[in-house]
Order: structure tokens, then C-alpha cells, then sequence
């Protein structure tokens, strides 16, 4: 039954095992205040943006009211953090419910800060308002680029403070997903569920993300590929247009293939693999450089949970395990060439593909070259100003490449044309989003925000490229940029 809002809740979560969470309602909030709506997201959904936009409207989103169909939970899952395993789940969010939308598609409509839950350990369930609109920049900015992710619907304030360092407006941030499925899931039903509810876990998985796989002779090896098609391809997405995740723990890495938790989020300004932003990543174990393994070592984590079922005799399945993870370092790395051939308009192969990125990227390296920058200025011809492109080695780097497009079918009009496709003029850049961030949340003043989101929504407009004040990196500084959790 729809509401006037267009709410078209299905809850299949409900129908799991007892074990796979808890069903309870937000702890609703003082006075809730929409200040931002995504209304092509809303529209795409089914929704009416102006019933959204009222007192009841708004009550659904801080989770006072309680929609007609809906089914509020918190979901149950495990991790590892930082490489140690340990029981996590919904500490300070709800799956309201699974939102039917008039394409027939199912999407989790998921409440953050909404207080909390059986799951929450020390923590208060809430959220501050500056980290809930970082996420809907930082997501909606990764959707533009064409990279899959959950989505945000909308930021309410809840008229309530919350106390971290000092204190802060509270928020509520509305996400949606395809599911929140995550590696975590499976590891808390592989720890401390039956294999029949394992089964069952994997049996929801494959209906829900992967229902081609269904009649496959081994479904759950099959679950286990395709898992591991999505992740590689996510990651090498995330290297293309250097976006460090910051937090790549077993429990934010979905099984849908959707980047999912933006906590210590942060794009690379100047080429360096090193580089990490997450004030808690000591270690640098979640780096730029290092995304590519920590996915496989995640991925043989999820692996692991499915031993059980991948064959009967447990050495055979760890064989079967093993060979899918060594299959996902291939696929990573032939989707990483590729994006890189792409990115400097090459459409064929040749085996000196490698080396010519790989020299680039050096360089990059060496002159402390701006990532995004870089590609852009190679895209349009504007190949000035920097030690980079003033250096000796970049003249004979530049010639090998223009040699290396001659060896293709394309024509140079094609080439060009892919290079505008594959390398965006501007990403969220660190400064300008700490300048949107806080003019709302210190002055209330959320145009600075409208005006970024604005321009994130085409990340790939040529006149941007003009656009100084979203192109240029921030000034150099003795301190470097840092990024906390949410
Ligand atoms: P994250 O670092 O965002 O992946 O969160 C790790 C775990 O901590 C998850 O189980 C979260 O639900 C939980 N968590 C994070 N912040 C809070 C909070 N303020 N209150 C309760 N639980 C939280
Ligand atoms: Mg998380
Ligand atoms: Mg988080």
C-alpha cells in the first residue's frame, strides 16, 4: 500500500532468522528541521518532494513518525577493524524499510543518528550534523562520477546537541542503498549462526544482487565471483579518480558493490600511494595504494564464511576459495590498466601500456603533481605551469604517448573524447568542502554547500575546467589535512 508520499515499503529483512537483528524504533528527536532534500534522488524513488517537505514528511525522516508499511530494525553484523574481528552492528542506525520504487527496483531506506540501539556499545546513536553532510557530498559527489555507492536522501537537524570533542548540532541522515549487505554480515552468521542460517543469508544475497546465479551449478562459489567482479571493480574505480575510503574495515565493504560508510573519506590532491587523511590510521594500512590488497584481504575474509558451503569437502572449498581470491587480483589489475589506458585515451593493448602509466605516474610522483589536475590538463592541452609538465622527463614521457596513440584504429577526435569521459575536472576537494561544511553548520549558511553540490553534479563539464576555485588544490600547509570519523 503506497502512502501520499509515495512510501512503497517491502520488508524482506523482517523474514530472516531472529538472529540477523533487532526490530525497534528510532528514539525520536526534539524538533526536526529538513535542511537538505535530494529531489531527483526522491523522484527516482517514487516520492512526493513536497509531502517530504512537510511536518509529517520531515517526522519520517527524523524518525519520529513511523511510516505506514514501514518496518523499523537495527541489522546485526561483525568486522574486522583495523585487521581485528570483532561484533558491530547498527549502533546508531535503522533499516526503516525497503523502498519498492516505480521501476520495480528495491532500495534500503536506512535512517544514521537515529539513537540507539542493542548494538551501540559506548556510543549515543547519534550523529553531528557537519559528518551527516559530508557524507551526502562526498556520496552524491561519487554518484556523479559514475562510481556505484549508497545514496542520501536528505539531512535532517534534530534540534538536539551531541557531545564529541564539544558540543555539537545533531543530525539525521536518510541513506539509501541496495542493501547493507555487508562482509560483516556474513561474518557474524558464519561466527555465531548455523549453517543453515548461513545458507539462508547467502540463499537472500544471491535472490536479492545476483539472481542470474540462481540455477549455477555452485551458486555460492558463483556468489563468491561475483562478489569479487563488484569489488574490483569499485576499487579500481576509487583509484581512477583517487578517492581514499579511509575506514576499508570488513564491515563497510557491501556485497552489492556499492562504496558504502563515509567517515575519514578524502580525495587525493597530489600524486603520492602513500598518502592517508584518517587522523586513526596510524599505520597507513588503509592508504591509496594499499586499497587494492586490503579489498582482497577483505574479500578472503568474506570467502572464509563460505567455506561451509562451497563444497562438502572443506579442502576442496578452500582450493575453490583461494583460486577466486588469486582470480581477483588479476581482475583488479587488468580493470586498473584499462582505466588508466582510458584515461589517457588509449582504446587498444600493447604490452608497453604498463610501463608508459606506470612512468607517468611516476613523475606525478616526483614533481608532487595534483592527480586530477594532471589528467585534466592532459585532456584539454593546457600543459603549462607546473614542474611537471616543465621538466625534461615529461617532454619524453609526452612524446612516447603521443607515439602510443598512433597505434590505434581511433581517431585523435575519439581519443580526445574518451580522455573528457574518463578524467573529471573537479572532485570535492578537501578545502572546499570543510568551506561548505562550515558555513552551514557554524552560520547556518548552507548555499556554500548548494553551490559544491552543484558543481559535483558534473564532474566531467569541460567549462569547469576553467573554474579555478573548484579546480586549484589548496594552498601548501605545514599541516596536513586530517579527516576524523563521524
Ligand atoms: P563505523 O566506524 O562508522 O564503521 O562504525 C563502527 C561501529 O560503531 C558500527 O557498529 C556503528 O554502528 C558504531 N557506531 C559509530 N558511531 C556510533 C555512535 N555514535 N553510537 C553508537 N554506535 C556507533
Ligand atoms: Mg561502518
Ligand atoms: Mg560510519
Amino acid at each position: 500500500e503506497k502512502t501520499e508520499t509515495g512510501w512503497n515499503f517491502d520488508n524482506s529483512y523482517v523474514n530472516l532468522p531472529e538472529l540477523f537483528f533487532t526490530s525497534l524504533h528510532p528514539t525520536p528527536v526534539r524538533s526536526p528541521k529538513l535542511v537538505f532534500l535530494n529531489g531527483p534522488l526522491a523522484e527516482s524513488l517514487g516520492l512526493n518532494v513536497r509531502s517530504l517537505q512537510s511536518e509529517d514528511g520531515v517526522a519520517m525522516l527524523a524518525g519520529n513518525r513511523i511510516s505506514e508499511g514501514a518496518f523499523p530494525l537495527a541489522q546485526a553484523y561483525a568486522g574486522h577493524q583495523f585487521g581485528h574481528f570483532t561484533m558491530l552492528g547498527d549502533g546508531r542506525a535503522h533499516l526503516i524499510g525497503e523502498q519498492i520504487t516505480p521501476a520495480g527496483k528495491r532500495f534500503d531506506i536506512q535512517l544514521k543518528g537515529s539513537g540507539r540501539t542493542p548494538y551501540s556499545r559506548g556510543g549515543d546513536g547519534r550523529a553531528a550534523l557537519g559528518p551527516m553532510l559530508r557524507e551526502y557530498i562526498i556520496s552524491e559527489a561519487m554518484h556523479a562520477l559514475g562510481i556505484p555507492t549508497t545514496r542520501s536522501l536528505a539531512v535532517v537537524t534534530t534540534g538536539e546537541t551531541v557531545i564529541r570533542e564539544t558540543a555539537l548540532p545533531g543530525a539525521i541522515l536518510t541513506r539509501v542503498a541496495s542493501s547493507h549487505l555487508r562482509v560483516g554480515t556474513f561474518q557474524y552468521v558464519s561466527r555465531w549462526g548455523t549453517v543453515e542460517e548461513l545458507r539462508t543469508l547467502a540463499d537472500y544475497t544471491i535472490n536479492r544482487h545476483f539472481s542470474g546465479i540462481k540455477n549455477s551449478e555452485n551458486r555460492y562459489l558463483s556468489l563468491l565471483n561475483e562478489v569479487i567482479k563488484r569489488q574490483a571493480d569499485l576499487i579500481s574505480k576509487w583509484q581512477m579518480v583517487g578517492f581514499i575510503h579511509g575506514v576499508m574495515n570488513t564491515d563497510n565493504m557491501t556485497i552489492s558493490g556499492e562504496t558504502i560508510d563515509y567517515g575519514p573519506c578524502a580525495f587525493m590532491d597530489n600524486y603520492d600511494p602513500s598518502t592517508v587523511f584518517s587522523s586513526i590510521d596510524t599505520y597507513g594500512r588503509y592508504a591509496y595504494g594499499n586499497q587494492p590488497d586490503i579489498g582482497g584481504w577483505n574479500l578472503a575474509r568474506f570467502a572464509e564464511t563460505l567455506l561451509p558451503l562451497l563444497d562438502v569437502n572443506q579442502d576442496k572449498a578452500l582450493k575453490l576459495a583461494q583460486d577466486a581470491i588469486s582470480d581477483f587480483v588479476e581482475l583488479y589489475h587488468s580493470n586498473w590498466l584499462n582505466g588508466m589506458r582510458v584515461k589517457l585515451g588509449i582504446s587498444n593493448e600493447e604490452p608497453q601500456d604498463q610501463s608508459l602509466i606506470e612512468e607517468l605516474l611516476g613523475l606525478m610522483h616526483k614533481y608532487n603533481a595534483d592527480y586530477t589536475n594532471t589528467f585534466a590538463a592532459l585532456t584539454y592541452d593546457m600543459l603549462k605551469g607546473t614542474a611537471l609538465f616543465e621538466s625534461q622527463e615529461f617532454n619524453q614521457w609526452h612524446k612516447k604517448w603521443q607515439e602510443r596513440l598512433t597505434k590505434q584504429p581511433e581517431s585523435k577526435d575519439d581519443s580526445k573524447q574518451l580522455m573528457k569521459n574518463n578524467n573529471p575536472t573537479v572532485i570535492p576537494r578537501n578545502h572546499r568542502v570543510e568551506e561548505a561544511l562550515e558555513a552551514a553548520v557554524e552560520h547556518e549558511d548552507y548555499s556554500v554547500m548548494e553551490r559544491l553540490l552543484k558543481v559535483l553534479s558534473e564532474p566531467y563539464s569541460q567549462s569547469l575546467q576553467q573554474n579555478d576555485h573548484y579546480t586549484n588544490p589548496p594552498a601548501p600547509s605545514t599541516c596536513p589535512y586530517r579527516t576524523f570519523c563521524g
